[in-house]
């Protein structure tokens, strides 16, 4: 039985597990991953670990994290909740039971809707092991695509023309939507600019309209303005979303993310929900709106974690 039970070793989970040892030393927390790594930050991995300027190894921030807080790492996949009787299912069957819990889950890429968005060959990317798959996959091709331009499609576009690829990025839109919303449209355009100035082929007012293969694998990609590149690797970066599949079922209510309050609680006392698996649009919630996604997810496990850290010392 852990006091916390935390589901998710990304930036809010990480954030709330240090907030709730401060807070309460002698607690039992427990954070479960389904990624098979200790915490990295996503945002490494298109800014240094594709492009080669960072090493695989290098991208875990201090590993010694778990033993430093006394905090158990579980790798491992919650299929179930019982919110009532306060248990997790793991993939596998086994049961973890927790006094509070907190939802710290994230969200996974949008999968692309095009058609031929089945071959082999379109990928997505949100995890290390996406990173790692698109360099593999990179090797080899004379041409990548890139579908989707906002930062995380630049930013994937910039690092992989940097390792020396042939990048085309399709933006839906002109100058000014390169790396949108994150970038104002002034700081857009130069962006534009320095990705042509640096080699990055910038597609503007276009984007998908097919992906054409054989035997299953990619091997065009059709745009809604004709042209025809010939690639086995197009990667899709349209955004990402709350997996809520895990709560089919439970007395936790989600809409796109999984519902708080102001004090980011979820509809049951004993559970709250923190960075980009948590809906923050009800009434009195702005104030856990913290600019952009990450520190979002940072600010918002601290104080989740400080709210569980008192519930347990009450
Ligand atoms: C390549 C990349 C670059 C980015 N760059 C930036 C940037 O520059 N600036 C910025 O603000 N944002 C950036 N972002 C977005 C930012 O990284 C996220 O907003 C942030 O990581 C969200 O943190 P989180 O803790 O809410 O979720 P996540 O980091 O997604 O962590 C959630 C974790 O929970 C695990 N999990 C989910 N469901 C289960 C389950 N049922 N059982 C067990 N484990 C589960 C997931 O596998 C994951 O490890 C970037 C994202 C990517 C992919």
């Amino acid at each position: 039985m852990a006091d916390v039970l935390i589901i998710g070793n990304g930036a809010a989970g990480r954030r709330a597990a240090e907030t709730i040892r401060k807070g309460s030393p002698n607690a039992s927390i427990l954070m479960v991953t389904d990624e098979p790594f200790p915490f990295y930050p996503r945002p490494k991995l298109s800014l240094g670990f594709m492009s080669g300027e960072i090493k695989k190894d290098d991208i875990f921030l201090k590993p010694d994290f778990y033993s430093r807080n006394a905090v158990s790492l579980l790798f491992g996949r919650v299929e179930r909740i019982d919110a009532e009787a306060r248990v997790a299912m793991l993939r596998g069957g086994s049961a973890l039971n927790y006094s509070y819990l907190l939802f710290a889950s994230g969200a996974v890429a949008n999968k692309p809707r095009w058609p031929g968005s089945e071959l082999d060959g379109v990928v997505t990317l949100r995890t290390l092991a996406d990173a790692e798959d698109i360099l593999r996959r990179a090797e080899g091709q004379s041409k990548i695509v890139v579908a989707g331009a906002g930062i995380l499609g630049v930013e994937a576009a910039e690092a992989l023309c940097k390792r020396g690829a042939s990048v085309s990025l399709l933006v839906r839109g002109g100058k000014d939507k390169v790396g949108a919303p994150a970038l104002k449209p002034e700081q857009a355009e130069n962006r534009c600019d320095s990705m042509i100035k640096n080699g990055v082929n910038v597609e503007l007012d276009d984007e998908v309209e097919r992906f054409e293969g054989s035997e299953g694998r990619l091997e065009r990609v059709v745009t809604k303005c004709g042209a025809v590149i010939h690639t086995g690797l197009a990667i899709a970066t349209i955004g990402a979303s709350p997996d809520l599949r895990f709560l089919e079922g439970s007395a936790i209510k989600t809409a796109r993310g999984i519902v708080v309050d102001s004090e980011l609680r979820t509809s049951t006392e004993t559970a709250f929900a923190a960075g980009d698996c948590a809906e923050t649009s009800g009434e009195g919630t702005e104030k856990q709106q913290y600019g952009s996604p990450y520190m979002n997810a940072m600010k918002q496990g601290e104080y989740a974690g400080a709210k569980i850290a008192e519930l347990l010392n009450q």
